[in-house]
């Protein structure tokens, strides 16, 4: 009990430990050095005032050496606040500092009270009465200068109280004695309210410490992605608006980079949410390894994240850091029972190289990320200022097509498709132009792109596939159509509606016709195109595997689907003679599609030796230009009559 009370009242004259309560000495540090300043004025401005009414009656070393060492004291004290202000010490100074307030406030309280008392027989009773009013006067200013460092404020009044209290006591005059009896209910009421301030002043401090760490908690929140605890988007461009806003003065460049997982779809539809979810954590914890000083990682949304590289890294610097993170996101995700392979496609933009503004720097990174995973999946590459003129060329395309005339400029041209074991054209694939009054012939690589972005795909597909089916009802019954569908088409059920009707409404028999999608399209949502393959099947139709070998769909996946046919792509083809390793890509390709039932179409056969290997793999239908470039309706219709009735000599 007693050492509880002993621990209670000690609390009131002591520093409040630095872990308990960092923010109430922080914040009483704060405050006091505030007061300092008007503080010691207020003492000396007292004291030398009372010395005023002393000179001549009271010894020299009362009225001089007292207040003058005093008043050193108190100019090194004011010294020490002056350079010290505007600092933030750390808690453990702020403590230091303030216990050393509570002893000095010790040592000067006990100084004054000793020195105005010694004062004291060497007055009359009107100077005596002015001790007391120093005493009380004094005492009342100190204590308000200390109000929120209630220890010193306690030990302060405590001190010159009890001193006036014992001496003025035993005074003669009565109404010293009144003044002395006064003094405790003075003490009581002053320490009172010191108490319930010091309180208010914790509570306020506690209150705003709570609301600055729940407004930090929420800023914190608001900028940090909630799977992978990364920065988020809004983080990204607030720090990549920073970065660019300092470069100049640094003379930096800055870089972004968007990236994100080719296939990462098919990981959500195939395994559910909670495996992609796994994944990207993933992909977060390994961009983050990779991650140098000045790299920031962020989630942006999806399977899409960004970096943010802040130094002077020249481009080559750039691309090793992209390969690198290539690298290691193309490794094995383990998801328990299965794992999984992804690739990752990379780009950059560099500010002040390619971008000034943030914005335009995230386009352009994401622009060379697109190209990259159109092109060069799995890989890194830097937006370059060739490029800009791509981005100035596609918005004119993409003007021009928006008001085109679609039925009147865009239709079909006809690439055949020979079976060199019969010598026979068994199909054309149909292979959409556009005749743009304004651009001129302009090749499906450069508006089918963006009649996807833009919304037009449906209406042009439309187009194109009711013009192929009417050049077909010219063709003779065994000749095949092959049509090419896009991403659009397969991944959405009214899209893929749209052209089953209009095969049903054709006079053709379905049987006759081949649809060509695209690994890329299926990948971007696997679930989809398996149903849209069975839809088409279920009709009739046949169903091709474009650009096959180019993507990095595995085996299983693919097997899933009910396919017909796979066509390998002519990049493997073109460096068939050269490279050894796509001599065996085909070889393979070929053999595959052989264990899996499925014909296979060679594409991009332009000479007698390609045509030769090819034949020599096994490879028995082959398109290309050895044949025939793609043809208008009326000159494919006149290669079919040369071909499979004329006396035309094609294979050699
Ligand atoms: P694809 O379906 O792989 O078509 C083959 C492309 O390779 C055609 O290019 C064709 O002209 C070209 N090609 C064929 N043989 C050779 C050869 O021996 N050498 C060379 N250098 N090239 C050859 P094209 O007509 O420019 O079409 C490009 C791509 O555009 C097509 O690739 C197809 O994916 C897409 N496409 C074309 N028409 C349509 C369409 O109506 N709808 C959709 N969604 N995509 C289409
Ligand atoms: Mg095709
Ligand atoms: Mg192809």
């Amino acid at each position: 009990m007693l050492a509880q009370v002993y621990r209670r009242a000690r609390a009131y004259f002591s520093v409040p430990s630095a872990h308990e309560e960092p923010d109430i000495i922080a914040a009483q540090y704060e405050v006091f050095s505030r007061q300092i300043p008007l503080m010691y004025s207020v003492l000396l401005i007292n004291a030398w005032i009372l010395v005023s009414t002393f000179f001549g009656d009271a010894p020299w070393w009362l009225t001089v050496l007292c207040p003058v060492v005093f008043t050193l004291i108190s100019f090194k004290r004011l010294v020490g606040w002056w350079r010290g202000r505007g600092s933030q010490p750390s808690v453990e100074v702020a403590r230091k500092n303030l216990i050393g307030t509570n002893r000095v406030a010790l040592a000067m309280a006990l100084f004054l009270v000793a020195w105005s008392i010694s004062l004291y027989h060497y007055g009359n009773v009107a100077q005596q009465s002015h001790i007391a009013f120093f005493m009380a006067v004094t005492g009342v200013c100190v204590v308000i200068c200390l109000m929120h460092l209630r220890s010193a404020a306690f030990i302060v009044w405590l001190v010159i109280c009890s001193g006036f209290f014992v001496h003025y006591l035993s005074a003669e005059e009565a109404s010293f004695v009144a003044m002395a009896i006064n003094m405790p209910f003075v003490t009581m009421a002053v320490l009172l309210m010191v108490h319930v301030q010091a309180n208010h002043f914790s509570n306020s401090v506690a209150a705003r410490s709570r609301m600055e760490a729940v407004s930090h908690e929420n800023l914190r929140l608001a900028n940090t992605d909630n799977l992978t605890g990364l920065p988020n988007r809004r983080m990204f461009f607030a720090e990549l608006g920073r970065a660019m806003r300092t470069a100049p003065e640094a003379n930096k460049r800055v870089a972004a980079a968007v990236i994100d997982m080719d296939g990462f779809k098919s990981v959500n539809d195939l395994y559910g949410h909670a495996a992609g979810d796994e994944v990207l954590i993933e992909v977060g914890q390994r961009l983050r390894r990779v991650a140098k000083d000045k790299v920031l990682v962020s989630r942006l949304g999806g399977d899409e994240f960004a970096i943010l590289v802040e130094d002077e890294s020249s481009d080559a610097a750039l691309l090793r850091l992209g390969k690198e993170m290539c690298a290691k996101l193309s490794a094995p995700f383990d998801l328990g029972d299965t794992t999984v392979t992804l690739s990752a496609s990379i780009g950059f933009a560099v500010h002040p190289d390619v971008a000034q503004c943030p914005r335009t720097l995230y386009e352009r990174a994401d622009y060379a990320h697109y190209d990259c995973k159109r092109h060069r999946r799995g890989t890194a590459a830097l937006f370059s200022k060739e490029q800009i003129s791509e981005i100035k060329s596609s918005k004119r395309i993409e003007t021009v097509l928006r008001s085109a005339d679609h039925a009147m400029e865009i239709f079909p041209y006809f690439q055949p498709i020979v079976d060199v074991s019969s010598g026979r054209l068994i199909a054309f694939e149909a292979l959409s132009r556009w005749e743009s009054p304004e651009l001129g012939c302009v090749a499906p690589g450069s508006f089918i792109g963006i009649a996807e972005r833009i919304g037009l795909i449906g209406a042009i597909t439309h187009i194109s596939l009711k013009k192929a089916l009417e050049a077909v009802e010219n063709w003779p019954e065994d000749i095949c159509l092959s049509f090419n569908l896009s991403a659009h088409e397969i991944s959405s059920s009214d899209a893929l509606g749209q052209i089953m009707a209009i095969v049903r409404e054709s006079p053709i028999d379905p049987r006759r016709i081949d649809f060509e999608i695209t690994e890329t399209a299926v990948m971007a949502d696997m679930m989809r195109a398996e149903t849209s393959v069975r839809a088409l099947r279920k009709m009739g139709c046949g169903v091709a595997l474009d650009d096959f070998g180019t993507g990095y769909s595995s085996l299983t996946q693919l097997h899933s689907l009910a396919l017909t046919k796979i066509k390998v792509d002519r990049s493997f083809i073109t460096k068939i003679e050269s490279t050894t390793a796509s001599f065996k890509i085909v070889k393979s390709l070929l053999t595959l599609s052989k264990d899996m039932g499925l014909s296979c179409v060679v594409e991009g056969v332009e000479s007698e030796v390609e045509r030769a290997v090819v034949e020599q793999l096994g490879g028995t239908l082959i398109q290309g230009y050895y044949f025939s470039k793609p043809l208008t309706e009326a000159a494919a219709l006149e290669f079919l009559q040369d071909y499979n009735f004329g006396s035309r000599e094609l294979v050699a």
